[in-house]
């Protein structure tokens, strides 16, 4: 066992405190990452403060890690000691259901194991990235291609892939009008990946604070939805709606903005659900969707196309010290646009 500093939720309602978890010994097919940066995804906040159920406390979270491969355990192939690696919101599923076989992990239907809050083979509760090291097994790691800065590569492991998954699923591309409603740590990066895939992109938050930003961001236009005129302006106007939001929002107001077949797909995870009434959906012959992150294939697809686009967040480096602060800012929609943890500030 190893022991390594962490920052961990010790309540629902506490701030978070420093302190020391153990990390298992080297299996076979595991690595040992030296962590580097973590970004703060707003599920760590929903999970650390019981807002998606309870959960055992202390709990490390953080889902967007990148690192060093420090050691490898003997039956390694897939990465070396010196690789800068990248883990993101899972760390191992079942292997043998028919979505893990088509390489869709993030649907086990066994449920994927969670970098954080998850039962572990061993019986363990999994720990996440807001710690200085991370054993995993090699195939749910990643390869952070040379190119992407180090301290820009963490939010990609959620926060790209999560948007990237979708986007390529409904086919955002040259010809489709795909609007991002939210834009915070996933929302940014939906503007940046869709513009990439060549899409005409819309902006829909709550105000035009950030607007300036989400037009050099990639966004063609952005509207607020603090103004009621947006909802009549934008009627039918859609292929493809990625919600972001992670509160409850009035859906059915955003799907009136489909046209004919198009998606809404929602990735924001508010506790509350999202009521939805049928003859919505019956104008356009709309469609409601959800999408969970994506599998490992799909996520090394996004980390290499963010590479060959020039794609990274734009990010706020705090220290350690800096959390619960930064949730405080998360909350307050006060990000611009994902906070990255120093992992160095914990040593
Ligand atoms: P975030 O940085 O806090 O961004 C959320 C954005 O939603 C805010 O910046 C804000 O954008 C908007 N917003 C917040 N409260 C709102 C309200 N009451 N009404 C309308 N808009 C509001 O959060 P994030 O890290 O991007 O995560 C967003 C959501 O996705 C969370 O619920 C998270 O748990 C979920 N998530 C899901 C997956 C998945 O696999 N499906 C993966 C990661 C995260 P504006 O200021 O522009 O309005
Ligand atoms: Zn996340
Ligand atoms: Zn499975």
């Amino acid at each position: 066992m190893l022991t390594v500093n962490a920052y961990a939720a010790t309540s629902a309602t506490d701030p978070l405190v420093k302190t020391t978890i153990e990390r298992r010994d080297l299996g076979p097919t595991d690595v040992l990452i030296e962590i580097a940066y973590s970004g703060i995804c707003h599920s760590d906040i929903h999970t650390v403060r019981g807002e998606w159920g309870d959960i055992a406390y202390p709990q490390v979270v953080g889902h967007e890690i990148v690192g060093v491969v420090t050691e490898v355990g003997s039956d390694v192939t897939l990465h070396q000691v010196g690789d800068r690696v990248g883990v993101g919101c899972m760390v191992n599923s079942c292997r043998e259901c028919e979505n893990c076989l088509a390489g869709e992990e993030n649907y086990c239907l066994k449920g994927n194991t969670g970098t954080y809050t998850a039962v572990d083979r061993d019986g363990t509760i999994t720990q996440g990235g807001y710690s200085t090291h991370i054993v995993v097994v090699e195939d749910f790691v990643l390869r952070v291609p040379e190119s992407i800065a180090f301290e820009k590569a963490a939010p990609l492991l959620c926060a790209g892939i999560t948007t990237y998954s979708p986007l390529a699923h409904w086919g955002a591309g040259p010809g489709t009008k795909v609007a991002v409603v939210g834009m915070g740590g996933l929302g940014h990066m939906a503007v940046k990946i869709a513009h990439a895939m060549g899409a005409e992109v819309t902006v829909l938050s709550q105000t035009l604070s950030k607007k300036d930003d989400g037009l050099r961001l990639g966004a063609d236009h952005y509207y607020a939805t603090g103004d009621t005129s947006t909802f009549t302006d934008l009627q039918n106007s859609f292929d493809l709606i990625v919600n972001t939001v992670s509160a409850q929002i009035d859906i059915n107001a955003y799907l009136k903005l489909l046209r004919l077949d198009g998606t809404l797909v929602s990735v924001g995870a508010p506790p509350e659900a999202l009521p939805v009434g049928v003859f919505t959906l019956f104008g356009n012959r709309r469609s409601f969707a959800g999408s969970s992150i994506g599998g490992i294939r799909e996520t090394q697809q996004m980390l290499d196309f963010c590479a060959e686009h020039g794609i990274a967040p734009e990010t706020e480096l705090i220290s350690a010290d800096q959390i619960n602060e930064a949730y405080e800012r998360v909350l307050a929609s006060d990000v611009r646009y994902r906070f990255v943890i120093d992992i160095a500030t914990l040593a």
